[in-house]
Protein backbone atom coordinates (compact mmCIF):
# COMPACT_ATOMS: atom_id res chain seq x y z
CA UNK A 1 0.00 0.00 0.00
CA UNK A 2 0.76 3.51 -0.57
CA UNK A 3 3.06 5.28 1.85
CA UNK A 4 1.65 8.60 1.67
CA UNK A 5 0.50 10.16 4.95
CA UNK A 6 -2.44 12.04 5.69
CA UNK A 7 -3.51 13.82 8.76
CA UNK A 8 -7.23 15.22 9.33
CA UNK A 9 -9.09 16.23 11.99
CA UNK A 10 -12.26 14.42 13.92
CA UNK A 11 -15.17 16.52 12.71
CA UNK A 12 -17.74 15.16 14.22
CA UNK A 13 -19.31 11.42 15.55
CA UNK A 14 -21.99 9.19 14.89
CA UNK A 15 -23.23 5.89 16.70
CA UNK A 16 -24.71 4.05 13.70
CA UNK A 17 -25.56 0.99 16.01
CA UNK A 18 -24.51 -0.20 19.27
CA UNK A 19 -21.48 -1.79 17.86
CA UNK A 20 -20.36 1.26 15.49
CA UNK A 21 -19.19 4.78 15.47
CA UNK A 22 -18.89 6.77 12.65
CA UNK A 23 -15.87 9.63 12.36
CA UNK A 24 -16.02 12.30 9.49
CA UNK A 25 -12.57 13.73 9.07
CA UNK A 26 -11.31 16.44 7.38
CA UNK A 27 -9.38 19.67 7.83
CA UNK A 28 -6.65 21.20 5.87
CA UNK A 29 -5.39 17.37 5.43
CA UNK A 30 -8.67 16.69 2.48
CA UNK A 31 -6.65 18.28 0.09
CA UNK A 32 -4.03 15.06 0.68
CA UNK A 33 -5.93 12.46 0.22
CA UNK A 34 -5.88 10.57 -3.34
CA UNK A 35 -8.38 8.53 -3.99
CA UNK A 36 -7.75 5.23 -5.87
CA UNK A 37 -8.64 5.25 -8.99
CA UNK A 38 -8.99 1.46 -11.01
CA UNK A 39 -8.99 0.68 -14.22
CA UNK A 40 -12.76 1.21 -14.92
CA UNK A 41 -11.74 5.36 -14.37
CA UNK A 42 -13.83 4.89 -10.88
CA UNK A 43 -12.60 5.02 -7.34
CA UNK A 44 -12.25 1.34 -5.69
CA UNK A 45 -14.92 1.09 -2.96
CA UNK A 46 -12.71 -0.81 -0.64
CA UNK A 47 -10.46 2.06 -0.04
CA UNK A 48 -8.60 1.35 3.34
CA UNK A 49 -5.85 3.26 5.42
CA UNK A 50 -3.79 2.96 8.37
CA UNK A 51 -4.26 4.50 11.50
CA UNK A 52 -1.09 5.67 13.07
CA UNK A 53 -1.65 5.25 16.68
CA UNK A 54 1.64 6.61 18.99
CA UNK A 55 2.45 4.50 22.24
CA UNK A 56 1.13 6.44 25.45
CA UNK A 57 3.84 9.44 26.09
CA UNK A 58 5.25 9.37 22.37
CA UNK A 59 5.57 12.27 20.02
CA UNK A 60 6.62 12.11 16.73
CA UNK A 61 7.91 14.81 14.95
CA UNK A 62 5.86 16.71 12.08
CA UNK A 63 5.33 15.79 9.24
CA UNK A 64 5.60 12.33 10.31
CA UNK A 65 8.24 10.55 8.74
CA UNK A 66 7.58 6.97 8.76
CA UNK A 67 10.96 5.86 7.38
CA UNK A 68 12.66 7.89 10.02
CA UNK A 69 10.69 6.58 13.02
CA UNK A 70 11.54 2.95 12.15
CA UNK A 71 15.24 3.66 11.09
CA UNK A 72 15.64 5.57 14.47
CA UNK A 73 12.91 4.87 17.43
CA UNK A 74 13.66 1.56 19.62
CA UNK A 75 10.57 -1.04 19.47
CA UNK A 76 8.50 0.54 22.09
CA UNK A 77 8.34 4.02 20.68
CA UNK A 78 7.18 2.51 17.43
CA UNK A 79 3.71 3.69 16.29
CA UNK A 80 1.02 1.16 16.19
CA UNK A 81 -1.11 0.65 12.98
CA UNK A 82 -4.63 -0.06 12.29
CA UNK A 83 -6.55 -0.47 9.30
CA UNK A 84 -9.45 1.15 8.24
CA UNK A 85 -12.01 1.44 5.09
CA UNK A 86 -13.06 4.61 3.64
CA UNK A 87 -16.66 4.43 3.87
CA UNK A 88 -17.66 7.60 2.25
CA UNK A 89 -15.26 10.35 0.67
CA UNK A 90 -17.53 13.57 -0.46
CA UNK A 91 -15.23 16.15 -2.15
CA UNK A 92 -17.80 18.55 -2.48
CA UNK A 93 -18.06 18.51 1.67
CA UNK A 94 -14.11 18.37 1.80
CA UNK A 95 -14.65 15.15 4.63
CA UNK A 96 -13.97 11.14 4.69
CA UNK A 97 -15.99 9.10 7.01
CA UNK A 98 -14.36 5.65 8.70
CA UNK A 99 -16.74 3.71 10.49
CA UNK A 100 -15.64 1.64 13.76
CA UNK A 101 -16.57 -1.87 15.32
CA UNK A 102 -16.38 -0.77 18.78
CA UNK A 103 -15.37 -3.93 20.41
CA UNK A 104 -15.16 -3.25 23.90
CA UNK A 105 -12.18 -2.01 26.25
CA UNK A 106 -9.38 -4.42 24.36
CA UNK A 107 -7.09 -3.01 21.50
CA UNK A 108 -6.28 0.14 20.61
CA UNK A 109 -8.15 1.51 17.61
CA UNK A 110 -12.22 0.31 18.75
CA UNK A 111 -11.77 1.85 22.02
CA UNK A 112 -10.05 5.19 21.00
CA UNK A 113 -13.09 5.43 18.20
CA UNK A 114 -15.58 4.96 21.14
CA UNK A 115 -14.18 7.90 23.22
CA UNK A 116 -12.61 10.39 20.81
CA UNK A 117 -13.51 13.96 20.81
CA UNK A 118 -13.93 16.39 17.62
CA UNK A 119 -11.13 18.20 17.30
CA UNK A 120 -8.51 15.50 17.75
CA UNK A 121 -6.12 14.99 14.87
CA UNK A 122 -5.56 11.72 13.22
CA UNK A 123 -2.63 10.81 11.33
CA UNK A 124 -3.18 7.96 8.70
CA UNK A 125 -1.52 5.84 5.68
CA UNK A 126 -2.48 5.09 1.95
CA UNK A 127 -5.37 5.13 0.93
CA UNK A 128 -4.73 1.32 -0.64
CA UNK A 129 -7.17 -0.67 -2.19
CA UNK A 130 -8.20 -3.36 -4.80
CA UNK A 131 -12.15 -3.88 -5.66
CA UNK A 132 -14.65 -2.63 -7.32
CA UNK A 133 -18.15 -3.96 -8.84
CA UNK A 134 -17.50 -5.05 -12.35
CA UNK A 135 -20.48 -4.09 -14.11
CA UNK A 136 -20.18 -7.03 -16.65
CA UNK A 137 -19.82 -10.14 -14.17
CA UNK A 138 -23.22 -12.09 -14.50
CA UNK A 139 -23.63 -11.41 -10.52
CA UNK A 140 -22.10 -10.53 -7.45
CA UNK A 141 -21.52 -12.38 -4.29
CA UNK A 142 -21.28 -10.16 -1.23
CA UNK A 143 -20.46 -11.22 2.28
CA UNK A 144 -19.11 -9.75 5.14
CA UNK A 145 -19.43 -9.23 8.99
CA UNK A 146 -19.41 -6.20 10.78
CA UNK A 147 -15.70 -4.92 10.12
CA UNK A 148 -16.70 -5.94 6.19
CA UNK A 149 -19.67 -4.01 6.02
CA UNK A 150 -18.38 -0.56 5.33
CA UNK A 151 -16.91 -2.26 2.34
CA UNK A 152 -19.41 -4.01 1.06
CA UNK A 153 -21.60 -1.38 1.72
CA UNK A 154 -19.72 0.65 -0.65
CA UNK A 155 -19.53 -1.72 -2.89
CA UNK A 156 -23.40 -2.32 -3.03
CA UNK A 157 -24.25 1.49 -3.43
CA UNK A 158 -22.14 1.08 -6.66
CA UNK A 159 -23.48 -1.83 -8.29
CA UNK A 160 -24.88 -0.92 -11.53
CA UNK A 161 -28.81 -0.45 -11.48
CA UNK A 162 -29.32 -3.46 -13.12
CA UNK A 163 -27.09 -5.56 -11.03
CA UNK A 164 -27.93 -9.06 -9.64
CA UNK A 165 -26.56 -9.34 -6.17
CA UNK A 166 -26.58 -11.98 -2.98
CA UNK A 167 -25.65 -9.86 -0.31
CA UNK A 168 -25.30 -11.80 3.61
CA UNK A 169 -23.94 -9.81 6.32
CA UNK A 170 -23.58 -11.51 9.53
CA UNK A 171 -23.52 -8.93 12.82
CA UNK A 172 -24.82 -9.26 16.50
CA UNK A 173 -28.74 -8.92 16.25
CA UNK A 174 -31.41 -6.67 14.23
CA UNK A 175 -30.32 -3.53 16.44
CA UNK A 176 -27.10 -3.76 14.21
CA UNK A 177 -28.55 -3.89 10.77
CA UNK A 178 -27.96 -0.73 8.69
CA UNK A 179 -29.51 0.95 6.24
CA UNK A 180 -27.98 0.36 2.55
CA UNK A 181 -28.83 1.69 -0.90
CA UNK A 182 -28.63 -1.33 -3.21
CA UNK A 183 -30.27 -2.16 -6.74
CA UNK A 184 -33.37 -3.75 -6.82
CA UNK A 185 -31.74 -7.12 -7.85
CA UNK A 186 -29.47 -7.06 -4.55
CA UNK A 187 -30.82 -9.51 -2.15
CA UNK A 188 -29.67 -8.71 1.14
CA UNK A 189 -29.78 -11.16 3.64
CA UNK A 190 -28.94 -10.30 7.38
CA UNK A 191 -27.96 -13.14 9.38
CA UNK A 192 -27.79 -12.80 13.72
CA UNK A 193 -25.35 -14.33 15.38
CA UNK A 194 -26.47 -13.24 18.61
CA UNK A 195 -23.75 -11.31 20.43
CA UNK A 196 -20.97 -9.26 19.37
CA UNK A 197 -18.22 -10.90 17.14
CA UNK A 198 -16.02 -10.63 19.75
CA UNK A 199 -18.19 -12.04 22.61
CA UNK A 200 -19.41 -14.84 20.70
CA UNK A 201 -18.36 -18.31 21.62
CA UNK A 202 -16.86 -20.80 19.53
CA UNK A 203 -21.07 -22.28 18.52
CA UNK A 204 -21.70 -19.33 16.98
CA UNK A 205 -18.06 -17.70 15.51
CA UNK A 206 -15.04 -18.91 13.65
CA UNK A 207 -15.66 -22.22 11.73
CA UNK A 208 -19.23 -21.97 13.37
CA UNK A 209 -20.18 -18.65 12.26
CA UNK A 210 -23.86 -18.74 10.68
CA UNK A 211 -23.06 -16.38 7.58
CA UNK A 212 -20.76 -19.73 6.72
CA UNK A 213 -24.05 -22.01 6.42
CA UNK A 214 -26.28 -19.09 5.11
CA UNK A 215 -23.79 -18.55 2.33
CA UNK A 216 -23.89 -22.20 2.10
CA UNK A 217 -27.41 -22.96 1.55
CA UNK A 218 -28.00 -19.97 -0.98
CA UNK A 219 -28.80 -21.39 -4.95
CA UNK A 220 -26.58 -20.49 -7.21
CA UNK A 221 -26.85 -17.98 -10.51
CA UNK A 222 -25.85 -18.83 -13.63
CA UNK A 223 -22.44 -17.99 -14.62
CA UNK A 224 -19.21 -16.54 -12.51
CA UNK A 225 -20.44 -14.28 -9.75
CA UNK A 226 -17.72 -11.90 -8.96
CA UNK A 227 -17.05 -12.72 -5.09
CA UNK A 228 -16.33 -9.69 -2.53
CA UNK A 229 -16.00 -11.38 1.12
CA UNK A 230 -14.55 -9.68 4.07
CA UNK A 231 -14.74 -10.29 7.63
CA UNK A 232 -13.42 -12.33 10.38
CA UNK A 233 -10.38 -14.75 9.02
CA UNK A 234 -11.11 -18.24 10.04
CA UNK A 235 -14.87 -18.23 9.05
CA UNK A 236 -13.67 -16.07 5.93
CA UNK A 237 -10.25 -17.64 4.72
CA UNK A 238 -10.24 -21.15 6.25
CA UNK A 239 -13.90 -21.61 5.45
CA UNK A 240 -15.74 -19.24 2.78
CA UNK A 241 -13.23 -19.13 0.18
CA UNK A 242 -12.70 -23.28 0.02
CA UNK A 243 -15.82 -22.95 -0.92
CA UNK A 244 -16.37 -20.99 -3.15
CA UNK A 245 -12.93 -21.90 -4.80
CA UNK A 246 -12.77 -25.26 -4.25
CA UNK A 247 -16.51 -26.38 -4.14
CA UNK A 248 -17.86 -23.80 -6.54
CA UNK A 249 -14.80 -23.41 -8.59
CA UNK A 250 -14.70 -19.48 -9.32
CA UNK A 251 -11.79 -18.44 -10.93
CA UNK A 252 -9.16 -16.28 -9.21
CA UNK A 253 -9.95 -13.53 -11.19
CA UNK A 254 -13.42 -13.34 -10.38
CA UNK A 255 -12.72 -14.20 -6.45
CA UNK A 256 -9.91 -11.70 -5.99
CA UNK A 257 -11.76 -10.02 -3.55
CA UNK A 258 -11.59 -12.30 -0.14
CA UNK A 259 -9.96 -11.13 2.32
CA UNK A 260 -9.81 -11.36 6.05
CA UNK A 261 -9.77 -8.29 8.36
CA UNK A 262 -9.25 -9.52 11.79
CA UNK A 263 -8.96 -12.58 13.58
CA UNK A 264 -10.59 -13.85 17.04
CA UNK A 265 -7.96 -13.71 20.21
CA UNK A 266 -5.58 -11.89 17.77
CA UNK A 267 -4.29 -8.01 17.85
CA UNK A 268 -3.82 -6.80 14.46
CA UNK A 269 -0.18 -7.52 14.24
CA UNK A 270 -0.76 -11.03 15.74
CA UNK A 271 -3.26 -11.45 12.66
CA UNK A 272 -0.61 -10.22 10.31
CA UNK A 273 1.59 -13.13 11.72
CA UNK A 274 -1.24 -15.81 11.08
CA UNK A 275 -1.58 -14.31 7.45
CA UNK A 276 1.71 -14.96 7.14
CA UNK A 277 1.98 -18.43 8.49
CA UNK A 278 -0.95 -19.63 6.42
CA UNK A 279 0.70 -18.06 3.14
CA UNK A 280 3.57 -20.30 4.07
CA UNK A 281 1.49 -23.35 4.86
CA UNK A 282 -0.65 -22.75 1.37
CA UNK A 283 2.71 -22.85 -0.36
CA UNK A 284 3.98 -25.60 0.69
CA UNK A 285 0.61 -27.69 0.10
CA UNK A 286 -0.04 -26.51 -3.12
C1 LIG B 1 -8.43 -3.77 4.59
C2 LIG B 1 -9.12 -3.74 5.95
C3 LIG B 1 -10.19 -2.88 6.16
C4 LIG B 1 -10.83 -2.86 7.41
N1 LIG B 1 -11.88 -2.00 7.58
C5 LIG B 1 -12.50 -1.93 8.79
C6 LIG B 1 -13.57 -1.00 9.01
O1 LIG B 1 -13.93 -0.20 8.15
N2 LIG B 1 -14.15 -1.00 10.23
C7 LIG B 1 -13.75 -1.84 11.25
O2 LIG B 1 -14.31 -1.78 12.35
N3 LIG B 1 -12.74 -2.73 11.05
C8 LIG B 1 -12.11 -2.78 9.86
N4 LIG B 1 -11.06 -3.65 9.67
C9 LIG B 1 -10.69 -4.54 10.79
C10 LIG B 1 -9.79 -3.84 11.81
O3 LIG B 1 -8.57 -3.48 11.20
C11 LIG B 1 -9.50 -4.84 12.95
O4 LIG B 1 -10.71 -5.20 13.56
C12 LIG B 1 -8.49 -4.35 13.97
O5 LIG B 1 -7.98 -5.48 14.63
C13 LIG B 1 -9.10 -3.41 15.02
O6 LIG B 1 -8.06 -2.93 15.84
P1 LIG B 1 -8.21 -2.69 17.42
O7 LIG B 1 -7.05 -1.90 17.85
O8 LIG B 1 -9.59 -2.20 17.72
O9 LIG B 1 -8.12 -4.16 18.05
P2 LIG B 1 -6.80 -5.08 18.15
O10 LIG B 1 -5.79 -4.49 19.07
O11 LIG B 1 -6.33 -5.42 16.76
O12 LIG B 1 -7.40 -6.41 18.82
C14 LIG B 1 -7.75 -6.46 20.20
C15 LIG B 1 -8.80 -7.54 20.42
O13 LIG B 1 -10.02 -7.15 19.78
C16 LIG B 1 -10.48 -8.17 18.91
N5 LIG B 1 -11.10 -7.53 17.73
C17 LIG B 1 -10.48 -6.85 16.74
N6 LIG B 1 -11.37 -6.46 15.81
C18 LIG B 1 -12.57 -6.90 16.23
C19 LIG B 1 -13.88 -6.83 15.67
N7 LIG B 1 -14.14 -6.21 14.50
N8 LIG B 1 -14.90 -7.39 16.36
C20 LIG B 1 -14.67 -8.02 17.55
N9 LIG B 1 -13.45 -8.15 18.12
C21 LIG B 1 -12.41 -7.58 17.45
C22 LIG B 1 -9.22 -8.96 18.53
O14 LIG B 1 -9.53 -10.29 18.14
C23 LIG B 1 -8.40 -8.90 19.81
O15 LIG B 1 -8.81 -9.92 20.69
C24 LIG B 1 -10.40 -3.71 8.45
C25 LIG B 1 -9.32 -4.56 8.22
C26 LIG B 1 -8.69 -4.60 6.99
C27 LIG B 1 -7.53 -5.54 6.77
Amino acid sequence: MAKRVNTMTVLRRERLTPHMIRLWLGGAGFDDFLPVVGESGLPDTDMYVKIVFAPEGVTYPQPLDMEAIKATLPPEQQPVLRTYTVRHHRPDDREIAIDFVVHGEEGIAGPWADRVEPGETVTFLGPGSGYRPDPEAPWHLMVSDEAGLPALAAGLEALPDDAIAKVFIEVAGESDELPLTAPAGAEITWVHRGAPAGDADDAVAGDNAPVIDAVRAASWLPGEPQVFIHGEAQAVMKNLRRYVRKERGVGARRAGSISGYWRRGRTEEGFRQWKADLRTAEAATS
